[in-house]
């Protein structure tokens, strides 16, 4: 077949296809996202897919088909594995019956993370596999062998992308699919109930089987592979895409690229350091080989000269070449940026609902617990109504914990919709049960919006494109406890203010839904665009005040609307006293 030109995420759905994958689940999170959009194509070919309203319960569901013999698929960012690290570690020792493969996208460089995990320590504490792969081919063909070596060893394997990896393009030759597995759940107590008596035999035969894949890494010259080079002196060893940069930077030195980097290939490593003076490791984020290495009893170079934190470009390994050879690295300075380019902050889109509720928060003198979506933008000026965020759903809780912990100012806990059915009832529940006085905001724009618009079990569509029942957030509210519901359109400002106003005079805990659809999603104006009438404006700059990226200002002249870009909202509108911004006619 003619190759094709595929992203990693892209590879990766067609490395599950092709290796007769029948179920795949997972939860939206850049860089993963395009993964199951990809995959879903396939769909028609028998290939089930879903957005599980996390990564716990999609990791659940893979694991279940998995169990039952199918070969399933997961996918996630990396602080999803985070949420999903439960069940991953029994299904460790339970293991599968049909090949399961956990794909987790890290993010070194954070660019669009809380964290910079690795992902491979998470390989380590379940001891389960972990596949590396560089390039978009690689990534098709080892989602292939993980799904073979899922089988063969029966247990989960992780395949970890990065950003460079899942998001850049690279020729890929696609294959025909496998036949997908039988499915059918054979009943085997000792294997899949790990109570301590079956358990801690499972442990025991996780070392073993650990073993017994450092020994099979050592021999997979499809995955872990020495790249000869002339220049013995020094060998480098790496993986991912760093690898391939590394080899554009050290041409002539052999190179160990390991595609299987845990459980270590112990032999291999050895049989390689013999071959070259010396060892240098290039390794993205943590110090994982590098430890291991030196463990074996080999020197080695590692993060003392090469970074520990953010991506590894090829800058940032050529500067590790020329400080290893002792040389300047001089590298060519940065672009200067020009003093009259404007700053462009990450920033709330035009019309976009959130700007609402964040505008009428700048009212009072509360404290604001955000979360992990679009609406956490609103921690930037002008609107800087956002205090802490932690993780999903820690919206609600970390509000609530303050106010038990004595925090005297009124306290609101913002999250998602999505956020809201990942993991922001739990908190909602606890506020309940334990009698908070927090007020829980839920910010429902109908879809999954910061990952480009993915359906969730709010929406009323299923990934498949199958319409569905709509869970309703005020009526698990009500069924949790909560007695004080609020359903508010966020540009109606006045309301909006008035409702706060009366929740944060009581100490009872109250739920505000601002509800409103992301315009960017729906692709239609909120009402007609608004102009500014420079005769009525005094420059009193008040509608610059809600931050909106529509309304343009040079230096102290009035500003003006951009009409192409204004969605209509009316939010500057009610901010201006004069009169001055009204629809265009
Ligand atoms: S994508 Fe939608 S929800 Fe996100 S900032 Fe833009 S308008 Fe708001
Ligand atoms: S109406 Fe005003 S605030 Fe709303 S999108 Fe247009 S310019 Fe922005």
């Amino acid at each position: 077949m003619p190759m094709i030109l595929l992203s990693g995420n892209e590879a990766i759905a067609l490395g599950a296809y092709e290796a007769g994958a029948a179920a795949a689940f997972g939860y939206p999170g850049t860089p993963s996202t395009e993964i199951l959009v990809s995959l879903v194509q396939y769909a028609p070919e028998g290939v089930y897919c879903e957005w599980s309203p996390n990564e716990k319960v999609a990791l659940e569901a893979a694991a279940g088909a998995a169990i039952a013999g199918a070969r399933s698929l997961v996918t996630m960012k990396c602080v999803g594995l985070n949420v999903a690290a439960d069940p991953l570690m029994t299904l460790a020792y339970t293991g599968v019956v049909g090949g399961m493969v956990v794909v987790v996208a890290d993010d070194p460089g954070q660019h669009s993370s809380q964290t910079e995990q690795d992902t491979r320590q998470y390989a380590r504490l379940a001891k389960i596999p972990v596949l590396e792969p560089a390039n978009s081919r690689e990534c098709r063909d080892f989602m292939m062998i993980a799904f073979e070596l899922s089988e063969q060893h029966r247990c989960p394997v992780l395949v970890r992308t990065t950003t460079c990896v899942s998001h850049s393009r690279s020729l890929v030759t696609p294959g025909r699919r496998r036949e997908p597995n039988a499915v059918k759940f054979v009943k085997n107590d000792p294997q899949f109930v790990p109570l301590p008596l079956w358990g801690r035999k499972l442990r025991a035969k996780v070392e073993e089987r650990l073993d017994a894949q450092g020994a099979a890494a050592s021999a997979d010259e499809r995955l872990n592979l020495i790249i000869a080079g002339r220049d013995t002196r020094l060998g480098i060893v790496s993986s991912g895409a760093p690898a391939l940069h590394a080899r554009e930077l050290f041409p002539d030195n052999p190179m160990l690229k390991l595609g299987w980097a845990y459980p270590f290939p112990d032999e291999l490593i050895r049989r390689f350091a013999a071959s070259v003076d010396k060892l240098l490791v290039i390794e993205e984020v943590d110090p994982i080989l590098e430890e291991h290495i030196r463990s074996l009893g080999i020197a080695c170079t590692g993060k003392e000269l090469v970074p520990r934190c953010g991506e590894l470009t090829p800058a940032r390994i050529y500067e590790v070449r020329e400080k290893l050879a002792g040389r300047d690295p001089a590298l060519p300075a940065p672009v200067a940026e020009a003093a009259d380019l404007p700053g462009r902050p990450p920033i709330l889109c035009p019309g976009c609902p959130h700007r609402g509720l964040f505008l009428a928060l700048t009212k009072f003198d509360v404290i604001v617990s955000g979360d992990i979506g679009c609406y956490s933008l609103g921690v930037f000026p002008p609107l800087s109504r956002t205090d802490t965020i932690l993780c999903m759903g820690a919206g609600f809780t970390v509000a609530h914990g303050m106010q038990k912990a004595g925090e005297k100012r009124k306290i609101v806990g913002v999250v998602g919709d999505s956020t809201f059915f990942h993991s922001g009832i739990t908190g909602l529940l606890d506020v309940v049960y334990n009698k908070g006085a927090t007020k829980l905001v839920v910010v429902d724009n109908r879809i999954t919006a910061m990952t480009g618009h993915q359906e969730h079990p709010g929406t009323g569509v299923t990934l498949m494109g199958e319409p569905t029942k709509s869970a309703s957030i005020e009526a698990i509210a009500r069924a949790c406890g909560i007695e004080r519901i609020h359903i508010i359109n966020p540009y109606e400002q006045g309301r909006l203010i008035a409702i706060f106003q009366e929740e944060f005079a009581n100490d009872e805990p109250a739920l505000i839904i601002s509800r409103a659809p992301c315009p960017l999603h729906v692709k239609q104006r909120i009402s007609p665009q608004r102009r500014i009438d420079h005769d009525a404006c005094k420059n009193f700059r008040a509608c610059l005040k809600c931050g909106c990226p529509a309304i343009e200002s040079q230096g102290n002249a009035k500003p003006t609307i951009n009409p192409f870009i204004c969605m209509g909202c009316s939010l500057c509108q009610s901010l201006c006293k004069f009169d001055a911004i009204a629809p265009v006619s």
